[in-house]
């Protein structure tokens, strides 16, 4: 692809405008959620969707998530919209909670890989919407990573990533949750669980008035979330808190090695350490940050704290094992 010249700007009304200018257009604009930067697309032109795959080098199997402005647009892009999904929409849009339904005649088999459903949200980032509502329909965009790579929290973090692919990032700060949605298949009466988010299962369950379910046995994963995903170009290695306290991580100290921790390390820190202090929501929103500064600090094998597999720790630990996996 040829390369293209990249502007960072600040989400000012009148980048908003230039930006959706772009996307009219059938181009590719970076943009803020408040979960991770998504690479936009207008989500009903498939030519424009697979811009997307071809920036980030992502299989086209791999689905897109279809961005609304408003809750009410939601029959533009989904249809047989379950009570269940009104529901979840009610309590939780805008914000970070994806939802899987039966796709209408006018999303593209390009942005759902090929699937007869669509996966969608309406994020509550001010910009991300008014982004959406000056374009004034739906925008297509997955996290604005490089495929494989942590998704991005930061504008800095995209430009990295997909500098000279990609003709505008729009700045909007760093991200509130710094991981992606939550994913839940909401066809059905219980809401199942695809991929867990900083939202967490407790919470949904609340809301829907129902448990939430796993995905059926040998029922396929969300797509995507298979693979050795979110990783940093250094080795990322699991290390449980009581082994951080008791600074019994062998190799720790070698040169190349780097810490990403919540717990208090005895001794002397490797040259790289980041101590992210706060519970395991502040630990969500700065993980993909640190990652990608352990790879910029020329960290060869980065051991990162491992967090309870519950509530928040349950999406951190997804992304961890997914980033650690080999
Ligand atoms: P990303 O925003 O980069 O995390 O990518 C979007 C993710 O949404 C994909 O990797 C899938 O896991 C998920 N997704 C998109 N469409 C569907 C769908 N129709 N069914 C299930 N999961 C989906
Ligand atoms: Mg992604």
């Amino acid at each position: 692809m040829s390369a293209v010249r990249t502007r960072l700007v600040r989400a000012t009304p009148s980048a908003v405008r230039e930006a959706a200018a772009l996307l009219r257009a059938g181009a590719l604009v970076a943009f803020p959620t408040e979960t991770v930067y998504g690479l936009g697309a207008r989500a009903f032109d498939a030519a424009a969707a697979r811009r997307v795959y071809r920036a980030k080098g992502r299989p086209c199997d791999n689905p897109l998530i279809v961005h609304l402005a408003d809750p009410s647009d939601l029959p533009q892009v989904a249809r047989r919209i379950t009570p269940l999904a009104r529901r979840l929409a009610a309590a939780f849009w805008p914000g970070p909670l994806t939802l899987v339904l039966e796709k209408t005649a006018r999303v593209p088999a390009a942005v759902t890989g090929g699937r007869r459903t669509v996966a969608v949200r309406c994020p509550a980032h001010p910009a991300a919407r008014a982004l959406i509502r000056a374009l004034g329909e739906p925008v297509a965009a997955p996290s604005a990573n490089r495929s494989g790579r942590p998704s991005p929290t930061t504008a800095a973090h995209v430009r990295r990533d997909l500098g000279g692919r990609v003709p505008l990032i729009l700045d909007g700060g760093p991200c509130r949750r710094g991981l992606e949605s939550a994913i839940v298949d909401a066809r059905g009466i219980r809401p199942v669980l695809l991929r867990p988010g900083t939202l967490t299962p407790e919470t949904i369950a609340r809301a829907a008035g129902v448990p939430v379910a796993a995905p059926g046995r040998g029922a396929p994963p969300a797509p995507g979330t298979r693979h050795r995903h979110y990783a940093p170009s250094c080795r990322v290695v699991l290390a449980p808190p009581a082994e951080v306290r008791r600074g019994a991580l062998p190799g720790a100290r070698t040169r190349g090695a780097g810490l990403v921790h919540r717990s208090r390390w005895p001794g002397r820190r490797p040259a790289f350490a980041r101590r992210v202090a706060g519970g395991p929501a502040a630990y969500a929103r700065a993980l993909f940050a640190a990652l990608r500064e352990a790879e910029g600090a020329g960290v060869r094998v980065l051991f990162v704290e491992t967090v309870p597999d519950r509530g928040v720790g349950r999406a951190v630990m997804d992304r961890l094992r997914r980033a650690a996996a080999r």
